[in-house]
This record gives C-alpha cells, structure tokens and sequence, in this order.
C-alpha cells in the first residue's frame, strides 16, 4: 500500500508557512513503514529538532482505479480516520531552499500514525466535519473539511491520473492552520468531531 499526502490544501495553512495557495493539488507519497504500529510511541528522531504535528482527515481507497473521474470518486472510498502528518521541519526548510525533494522530512519511520477508520455513513455529511489535535490535553489544531481547497473526490480525480489507486491506499488530505512543535513525552490526542479516534505518546 502507498500513503498519499495532499499538501497546502487549506488556505490558512499555506498561508502560515508563506506558501502559495496551489491551483492544483500538491502531493507527496510515504511508504507503508511510516505508519505507526497500534499501542507504539512516536520514537522522536535523532535527526531533526523541529519536528511539527499536522493534524488531516485520512481517506481509505477500498477499490482499484485510474483515472477515476470526480463524479465517481465517491465509489472508491468509504472509511475515513485521522492522522498526524509528522514533518521535520527544519529538515523540510533545508530541502526546499536547496529545490531538493521532501521525503526525508517527510517520509520517515512513523511519520504518519492513522487512527482507526469509520465507514462514512456514521457521519452526517464527510464535507463538513469537524477534527482536532490535542497535545497535552490542550487543543492546538481544528479544521473542518469544508474549509478544504480540493474535496475528497476532486483530490481522487487528480492523483488517479498519475498513480493507480489501489485497495487499502490512503489519502491524507491536508492539515489547517495551527501547526507546530511537538516534544518527548507529549500525549497526542486527535478526534474527528467529539469522537477520539487516535492517542499515543511521544518518547
Ligand atoms: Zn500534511
């Protein structure tokens, strides 16, 4: 399985980092080894100082496809979760000024830790839905997907024109504003609407 990540698709987002907000998705992959065994600790890595949460609606494909068009995109996904979008900020800083690519900031052992998945029918509508970040019991990030650049189905559209999407590939769809540092022994809390979806532990 692959993990698709939509970057810069909440304005205020881009906006904090002083980045353009795209016309088009912007998107980057990690590979399977960036998911975050169940019951682990993030293991804060050695190579960076400056490792930032980003908090992002997690979509689960659950049917092969290429170029899918928007109006069917809907049929390729009825799970979503939440994840956190681990990024090494200092790193990513370095790669971007050198024109370089960011997996290494971006792609690492555990960098994307998922939450369980829930079919979207328990939901009222997944284009309006409220998630959130807690660090320490303190909420430090909540988006709604509403507030989205690209949707679900539109971000679906595009990438399957590039890569086939397969069973049990998964989507990060973009973090909002509030982005910023975590440390050793934070508690890491993420929720979609009241619902915790997603707890562990930094060490
Ligand atoms: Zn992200």
């Amino acid at each position: 399985m692959k993990i698709i990540c939509i970057g810069r698709n909440y304005a205020d987002h881009a906006k904090e980092l002083n980045n353009p907000v795209p016309k088009e998705p912007v998107f980057f992959l990690k590979p399977d080894t960036a998911l975050l065994p169940k019951k682990n600790p993030f293991v804060y890595p050695s190579f960076s100082k400056d490792i930032h949460h980003e908090i992002e609606v997690v979509i689960k494909i659950n049917r092969l496809g290429k170029h899918i068009e928007e109006k069917f995109a809907h049929k390729y996904y009825n799970e979503i979760g939440v994840g956190v979008d681990f990024t090494a900020r200092d790193l990513q800083q370095q790669c971007k000024e050198q024109g370089m690519p960011w997996e290494k900031a971006k792609a690492f052992d555990g960098s994307a830790p998922t939450s369980q998945f829930t079919t979207i029918d328990q939901f009222n509508d997944i284009n309006n839905l409220d998630f959130s970040i807690q660090i320490n019991g303190e909420t430090k990030q909540v988006g709604n997907t509403k507030d989205m650049l690209f949707n679900f189905n539109q971000i679906i559209a595009y990438v399957s024109q590039f890569f086939t999407l397969k069973i049990g590939d998964l989507i990060y769809t973009g973090t909002p504003a509030g982005v910023g540092p975590i440390q050793i022994n934070d508690t890491i809390d993420c929720f979609i609407e009241d619902k915790k979806m997603l707890s562990f532990n930094v060490k």
